[in-house]
């Protein structure tokens, strides 16, 4: 089978498409064909050697890329019951999805309902649950909060919004373009910040009457941490949940007090996808909103396999408005 494989951490360069062997499902393990990759940030994280030493994403190398699949079931391992082969699946966190095959775990899939397209599904799977978590349980946002959003024309930014709003919270964007800007509003935004015009921090004290928000949504980490961390309410919360522009400084604890006793997490979404029952319910809320129309999902570009290093290039770019794809048969 054709897969795309990273034998030493670098840049886009780093992948390269070869020729290995359909891997075989082994106990609680199911074989998936897949129709689409996903393509996300913690991909880039992979490649790059970011998560070299961490336990949650291993990265041995040779390995192949790609945390998110969807296509349908082609093998079962032993000790399996839950799918079928032939069944429509998606899941996400099992490494090895920019190939023909992946073995995955059962307990991560999946089953995409008839009436959800595979590559609504396939989207949704990381950045949708990424986005689900940050609004119902690292932070269960109400009407009665104001969030703070980075990145909010993002693949993940643009769901989050959404669901923001779903909750009813109000909603502050940062963005680097006009164009973006007008995005994030099209998902919901009530408020949009353009970062490189203004200081985003004075313009949250501002529309907030200094008062700051509740919750920041942070994924950018090296240029807007600190700030986060001054844009809350006392006592406010700030996720820390990626690191777009590079991992931030660290913190000493004295900051978070000066700041105004704030509380601080830097979350995986491992943690917050750990058990079947928590995919699961996360997934069918996702395919439901889907359903009452409550939840675009943009899909920014689908690229044929063999051009995953153009998609690394274009998501390190700053460039994607939404998912990017790569398609396993083109
Ligand atoms: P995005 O589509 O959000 O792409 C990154 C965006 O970040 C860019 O488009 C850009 O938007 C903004 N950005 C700001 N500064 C920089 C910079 N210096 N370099 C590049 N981009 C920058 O990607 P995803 O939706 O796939 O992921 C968003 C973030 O969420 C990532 O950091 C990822 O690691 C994180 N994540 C974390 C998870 C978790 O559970 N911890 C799970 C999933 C994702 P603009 O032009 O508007 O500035």
């Amino acid at each position: 089978m054709k897969a795309v494989q990273v034998h030493s951490f670098g840049g886009p360069d780093a992948l390269a498409v070869e020729e290995l062997p359909v891997p075989t499902p082994g106990k609680g393990e199911v074989l998936v064909k897949l129709e689409l990759a996903g393509v996300n940030y913690i991909d880039v994280y992979m490649r790059n050697g970011s998560y070299g030493r961490s336990e949650t994403y291993r990265t041995p190398l040779p390995m192949t890329l790609g945390m998110e699949g969807g296509g349908s079931v082609a093998a079962l391992g032993t000790d399996t019951g839950t799918v079928a082969v032939g069944d429509r699946v998606a899941y996400c966190l099992a490494r090895g999805s920019y190939a023909e095959y992946a073995v995955v775990p059962e307990g991560k899939l999946v089953r995409v309902p008839d009436d959800i397209p595979m590559h609504i599904a396939t989207a949704l799977m990381l950045q949708g649950a990424t986005a689900h978590y940050l609004t119902h349980s690292a932070f269960r946002l109400t009407s009665q909060h104001v969030c703070l959003v980075h990145a909010g024309a993002g693949g993940v930014g643009q769901l989050l919004i959404q669901l923001a709003k779903r909750n009813g919270a109000y909603v502050i964007a940062t963005v680097g373009t006009r164009e973006k800007a007008a995005l994030a509003k099209a998902r919901g935004a009530d408020a949009t910040i353009l970062y490189r015009e203004a200081d985003f921090r004075e313009e949250v004290l501002r529309l907030t009457s200094g008062r700051g928000v509740d919750v920041v949504y942070d994924s950018v980490g090296r240029d807007t941490l600190p700030r986060s961390l001054r844009s809350l309410k006392r006592r406010g919360t700030c996720i820390s949940f990626g690191a777009s522009s590079g991992q931030p400084e660290p913190i000493t604890l004295l900051e978070l007090a000066e700041a105004g006793s704030v509380f601080l997490t830097r979350p995986h979404l491992a943690d917050y996808m750990a058990s079947p029952e928590e995919i699961g319910g996360r997934a069918s809320d996702l395919f439901k909103a889907v359903g009452e129309g409550a939840l675009s999902v943009a899909i920014d570009s689908t690229l044929p396999l063999a051009n995953a290093r153009r998609a690394h290039e274009l998501i390190e770019g700053r460039t994607t408005r939404g998912k990017l794809l790569l398609d396993i048969a083109a």
